[in-house]
């Protein structure tokens, strides 16, 4: 990938690039809907990434391309970056540097071309890889000298100002900050993180990625809408966020309720206490009792948050009858993918058992994946 990215760069660009970056896409375990309730989440970063070759222009134009793009290359005078500038692809790149600006900082132009292995769409974060590849390269090409905390939020702030999408900050934090062979235990309330280990080889485990190749237009729409009442309870309950009710609490706020914040606020509190106990059977060794406690997160995104999706319910419903330990929809819903914790032995009939049942369905197959918990974002050339 390195010296394809290299070559392509040089093609594209006509000179050599300065440096070479990688950003992963990510799978969140547990954890969903949380961030922006300054909730916990508990993402792995996974093996795709996105590769960034990236060399400084002392011009102020940006110019980017990227492989997954529109084959062509798009320019931008850094000085004149605003939202609102249309919706291809470039706008995520562009963004991060306009977040950059926006910070204060006197960043340049540059010479971008991108290549990922990052499935687009899928739910698997394939935007913030590219936000975080831009963002890393950029803080060491201009020697900006932010933390990865920081840089998760210029990210964010791209993708949420710039390309106008909501989003909470985890995808970004869990490119940036996850470390290879665990998941990356996240406070969202001051960005605080601990490494948790996850060893899935050890215990005969692997962990599927279930890609349904769905992405169903209200995603957008309703994740406003679901962030709002998310907020709006927590200023009824007089809480600086949900994060602030913990699993005890749960009976006496939900009965101050209107009825329609009750089920949100059942999730976003129990997913918090799934995150939790999560953690705690991670960090004693027992990554198999993750099972339940998936499947059990799934119910309540579906039941309660529902953001679920026939295509998600279908693949999580056939993996645990073909033998997996647990399964749940990853990353914001409305289709996306679904991860399966299998007993490893069992991990091709469970991608059969979910391919055969979507056929049964007459949905298109999904794709399978498997999920190493890998690296977070770093320079490789
Ligand atoms: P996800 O982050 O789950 O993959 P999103 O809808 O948030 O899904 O982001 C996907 C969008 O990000 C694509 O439609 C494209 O605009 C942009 N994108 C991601 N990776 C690339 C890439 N390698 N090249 C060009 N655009 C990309
Ligand atoms: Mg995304």
């Amino acid at each position: 990938m390195n010296t394809r990215v290299r070559r392509d760069f040089e093609r594209i660009h006509g000179r050599a690039p300065e440096g070479v970056w990688a950003a992963p896409g990510r799978v969140n375990l547990i954890g969903e809907h949380t961030d922006y309730n300054d909730g916990f989440a508990l993402p792995m970063a996974l093996p795709q990434t996105t590769v960034l070759a990236a060399g400084r222009r002392d011009d102020g134009l940006l110019r980017v391309h990227s492989a997954q793009g529109d084959g062509r290359v798009t320019e931008f005078a850094v000085a004149e970056l605003a939202p609102g500038g249309g919706g291809g692809w470039a706008r995520y790149p562009a963004g991060v540097v306009w977040a950059l600006r926006e910070r204060g900082l006197a960043v340049g132009g540059a010479d971008l071309h991108l290549d990922s292995s990052v499935p687009t769409g899928a739910g698997l974060s394939s935007s913030a890889a590219l936000e975080c590849a831009v963002a890393v390269a950029y803080d060491e090409l201009y020697g900006l000298g932010l933390s990865r905390p920081e840089l998760a939020r210029v990210a964010q702030h791209a993708e949420n100002a710039f390309a106008g999408v909501p989003c909470g900050v985890m995808d970004q934090m869990a490119s940036l900050c996850c470390a290879e062979g665990g998941a990356l235990y996240l406070d969202s309330r001051g960005l605080d993180v601990r490494q948790v280990p996850f060893d899935l080889t050890g215990h005969g485990l692997t962990l599927l990625v279930l890609d349904t190749r769905v992405k169903h237009d209200l995603a957008d729409g309703a994740y406003a809408a679901l962030r709002a009442g998310c907020e709006r309870a927590a200023r009824m309950l007089g809480l600086p966020a949900l994060r602030d009710l913990d699993e005890t609490e749960l009976p006496g706020a939900l009965a101050d309720l209107p009825g329609e914040l009750v089920p949100l606020v059942r999730h976003v509190v129990t997913e918090n206490g799934r995150v939790g106990r999560a953690v705690e059977r991670l960090a004693a060794g027992e990554p198999e009792a993750l099972g339940p406690l998936l499947t059990a997160g799934h119910a309540s995104l579906r039941d309660d948050y529902r953001v679920s999706c026939p295509e998600t319910d279908l693949a999580v419903e056939a993996a645990v009858a073909a033998g997996a330990l647990g399964a749940r929809m990853t990353g914001g819903g409305f289709g996306g993918s679904v991860i399966a914790l299998v007993p490893a032995e069992r991990a091709a009939s469970v991608g059969g058992a979910v391919t055969d049942a979507f056929a049964a369905a007459g949905f298109a197959p999904p794709a399978v994946l498997e999920a190493v918990p890998s690296a977070g974002a770093r320079r490789i050339a």
